[in-house]
């Protein structure tokens, strides 16, 4: 019986166990598999995550606040995980993945990246992007976007940090960004999540949008309404947090199991 999870600090409002058990039941595999919450205060990850194999979990999924504590575990962390300096994908794989060397160790990979990229349906090779934000999932955003080929520039509300992000994976920082003149613009702020204007917290106007944008907000439902909502009026394409969330669990579900996920299954269990 495989056991996956996902770790955080609170937990109890993930939707992750839902989208994953929804998955798992669709594929057939809810006989063997199951994905539960487990809420980890940060003094005790590293203990829980190392006695997790013994207890029968094949991987789990790592979010606030353990994901640099989660890639400092791996013994195989993937390029993107290493990168981005964050894992979300914890795999507890055999000694015939890994190789003799890393013996009941752990593999962390971020699939924040690549579900990010899936969500997008579409290369973003040199479009130009807007990249508000830079904290972890700016990292995933930049290394992902810039990573194919995009033109990126990242604005924050503490400039510094989008220098020192800028500095170490790629982009441009900038001070006020012309909203009309890019493909693509990424909130991977908070900006949303307590009910904060986004056209107060963030460098866009709600008539600033144009058709054809992609408008991309890593924040779930109804808190990405006022920045989609506008976006959306103006004919532009958006993403909301709830998609890029289905896709980074897609890619993990495929991690463990080597089954292609189902999305509209997935996607249905968290609306
Ligand atoms: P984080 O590392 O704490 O970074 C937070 C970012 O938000 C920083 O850039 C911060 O700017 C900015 N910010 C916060 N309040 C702001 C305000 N009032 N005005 C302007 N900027 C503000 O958090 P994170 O892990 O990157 O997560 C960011 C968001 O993405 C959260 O809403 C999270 O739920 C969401 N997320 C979604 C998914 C998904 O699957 N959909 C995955 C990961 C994260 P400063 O640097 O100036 O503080």
């Amino acid at each position: 019986m495989p056991r996956l999870a996902v770790l955080g600090f609170p937990v109890a409002h993930s939707r992750s166990p839902a989208m994953q058990n929804a998955a798992l039941a669709a594929l057939g595999l809810d006989d063997e598999w199951s994905y539960e919450a487990i809420e980890v205060a940060p003094e005790d990850f590293a203990a829980k995550v190392g006695e997790m194999a013994a207890a029968g979990f094949a991987g789990a999924n790592v979010t606030i606040p353990h994901k640099e504590a989660a890639l400092a575990l791996a013994a195989v962390p993937s390029e993107a995980a290493a990168q981005i300096g964050a894992a979300n994908t914890l795999t507890f794989a055999p000694t015939d993945l890994l190789g003799p060397d890393v013996e009941g160790g752990i593999a962390a990979d971020n699939t924040d990246a690549g579900g990010l990229l899936a969500a997008l349906g579409t290369t973003p090779l040199d479009a130009r992007a807007l990249v508000l934000g830079a904290g972890g999932a700016a990292r995933a955003a930049v290394w992902a976007l810039a990573g194919e080929g995009a033109r990126v520039e990242v604005w924050n509300r503490t400039p510094s940090r989008a220098d020192a992000l800028c500095a170490e994976l790629g982009g441009k920082p900038v001070a006020g960004p012309d909203q009309a003149a890019y493909d693509l613009i990424v909130n991977t702020t908070a900006v949303g999540l307590g009910g904060e204007d986004p056209f107060e917290e963030l460098p866009l106007d709600a008539a600033g949008f144009v058709p054809g944008q992609l408008v991309v907000d890593m924040v779930y439902g109804e808190g990405s309404r006022p920045l989609l909502g506008a976006a959306e009026m103006a004919g532009a394409t958006v993403i909301d947090g709830l998609e890029i969330l289905v896709r980074q669990g897609a890619l993990s579900l495929e991690i463990w199991t080597g089954r292609e996920a189902p999305l509209d299954v997935m996607r249905a269990a968290i609306a």
